[in-house]
Order: C-alpha cells, then structure tokens, then sequence
C-alpha cells in the first residue's frame, strides 16, 4: 500500500507486520550489544556499526545520532544520552530485551535537529526513518470543546509512518498512524482499554459497537476483530480519521469484508482538520460493515441507528471527570443502548 505521507511502501498488510515480530529487533549470534548509560554523555565516538546481518543496538544507534548532533554543533558534548530524543521502533510492540535496529525501523523524536541535520540524520544512519520536532504537548485534538486548535509536530526529514502491533485476546492488530500527527499509544503486554472492550463485548454481545473518539482506530477495531457485526469509528481530527480507515484495510483479513471503500484521501482531509457534521470517510461491504466518520463527537449521534449500540468513549482527558460525566450524558441522550469509558 502506497505510504499517503512519502508515497514509498511503509504501509503493509497487519500479517506481514505480525509475521516479522518477534524476530525482527532480535539480534544475530554475531550482533554486539550495548548498553550506555543514558544520563552521562556517550564515550566519545565510541557507537559500532552494523553487524553482518544489517542490525545494530540501540544504544549504538543513539551514540551515532549524539555524535552527528556533536560535529553539527547542536549538542556540546557535556549532554546526557537521552537528550538526543525518543525512539519510536516499527513495528512497535511489547519488548522485554533492548532491541537491535534494521534499516529505517526508527523515528526519532526529537526537540533538537533543525530541517538540514535531520536531513544529514537520514542520510548518514540507516535506521533512523523519519525526524520529528516534538514539543512539550500532544498533538491532535485534545479537548472535547474542539475549542483548542489542535497542534501538530513537524516532520523534519523522512517519513513518521509507522505501526504498532496490540495484542488482543484473538490476536494483534496493526495500527499505523503518522507521529506528527496524532498523539501516541504504546503496545503493552497488558493493555487495559483493550480488555475493558474485550470484556464489554463478550457480555453485551451488541449488534452495534461505536468508538466515538477512536484516535487511530486500536479500539474500534478491536471490536471488528471480535466480530461484532456492524461497527463505527470516528475522530473529529482528520489524521485519527484518516488512519483510522487506513487501518481498517490494513487489517481487513480479520474482518468479514469483501470490500473497503475510501471516499477521500489524506492530503483533501487536511484542508478540513477539525470534523463538525458526520462526513463519511471510508467503509467496508460484506457480511461485516465498518464505516468510519469525521465528525464532532456531539453531531455524531445523527449518523447512529435507533437500535441499542455498544459505546466507547475514550477522551483524551480522563482526569477531567466532570468534563467525562458531561460528555457520557449527553451521548446517552441521544443514542440508545450502553456506553463506557475505558
Ligand atoms: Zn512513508
Ligand atoms: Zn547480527
């Protein structure tokens, strides 16, 4: 599938992703390890390069990075390892040993490089897929109000498409999102969103399962991957949608579907970032619908059937309960049926 941000083939299918996993961060017999201590500069010019089998630690990967950000003149030397960003590895899953990184399995978040030194970062380090300026908030639509206008990184070099594999109790899905884009959700062994959509769906049994703020699509499409007959996503943020139907084919072999239809594309939706009324975005035919809209979650009700439906509502500020108690309320007043926050 053709990559919507550098037109390259980042996007696979969901069972090419999950066939590499585990083995693909697993080194060689041959691949050196190492580990550096992340608060204390690296030793000077000391990373190794690859192994035979094209792998190379982590840690060798970020001692590189500091090196190249030394000669550049943005760090002085004296700057703790960790300074340098946060990796984010494709595909991303649950690891317990430090990973050894492929060609362009890594973006790079990072407050430091410039335009010209994250060029210079994917040219010379052959892992490194993409450079992102991160800054000290989330990107994508934060606040229930739409309010806010919603903020993004920048993508400085490469491309920031990559995937992370969650594990569910009938096997992983793929969810690909664009880093700069939309906030970010790690793969854990234990995810308790996922199991509280687990749990629901096993008790209720619903016909209609909605995911109302579905982000990149983890939870909704859970509910597709538990079979659950007829399903919605929906973000008002045009890159939550997006992805969110994106994923939907990514992992279509999971779904009772013989069709998937995509009625825009990423660079049309931009123009509209913030959804208001329900706009159809993408879905599937077949024995199993799966539609995904961009809309704001308070105009969303007029796309739900009368039918009782399973809802989950997954703010991105939980910690507000006052804002939740509001949000749960007002939904309920105007669909039928069951809704939760995970
Ligand atoms: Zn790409
Ligand atoms: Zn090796």
């Amino acid at each position: 599938m053709k990559c919507p941000v550098c037109g390259d083939d980042c996007v696979r299918e969901a069972r090419e992703i999950i066939d590499m996993i585990p083995a693909v961060f697993a080194g060689c017999k041959d691949c050196r390890m190492t580990i550096l201590d992340k608060s204390l500069p690296p030793p000077k010019d000391s990373y190794h390069e690859a192994c035979s089998c094209g792998r190379r630690s982590l840690d060798d990967v970020f001692a590189h990075l500091y090196t190249l950000l030394v000669r550049e003149g943005i760090f002085t030397g004296k700057e703790a390892l960790r300074e340098v960003g946060s990796p984010l590895l494709h595909p991303g899953y649950p690891m317990v040993n430090p990973p050894f990184l492929l060609k362009r399995s890594l973006v790079l978040l990072s407050r430091h490089p410039d335009k010209s030194v994250a060029r210079m970062i994917v040219d010379e380090i052959p892992e490194v897929r993409g450079v992102v300026r991160a800054g000290k908030y989330v990107p994508g639509v934060t606040d229930t109000s739409l309010k806010k206008p919603p903020r993004t990184y920048a993508l400085l070099a490469g491309c920031d498409v990559r995937a992370n594999v969650f594990p569910t109790t009938i096997g992983p899905v793929v969810i690909y999102q664009q880093h700069s884009a939309i906030h970010i959700e790690f793969p854990r062994g234990y995810n308790p969103k996922i199991r509280s959509v687990e749990d629901r769906i096993a008790r209720i049994k619903p016909g209609w399962f909605v995911d109302v703020c579905c982000g990149a699509g983890t939870l909704g499409l859970t509910g597709a991957r538990l079979g659950v007959p007829h399903v919605i996503l929906n973000d008002a943020w045009y890159a939550a949608a997006f992805w969110s139907a994106y994923n939907t084919r990514v992992n279509s072999e999971f779904f009772k579907v013989d069709d998937f239809k995509m009625y825009t594309d990423y660079a049309s939706m931009a123009k509209h970032p913030v959804g208001k009324e329900p706009v159809l975005i993408a879905e599937t035919e077949g024995a199993q619908q799966i539609q995904i809209f961009q809309a704001d979650l308070h105009a969303l009700h007029r796309v739900i059937p009368k039918e009782p439906v399973l809802s989950v509502i997954d703010l991105f500020d939980k910690s507000n309960q006052a804002n939740s108690g509001r949000v749960i309320r007002g939904w309920m007043s105007q669909v039928n049926g069951e809704a939760f926050i995970p």
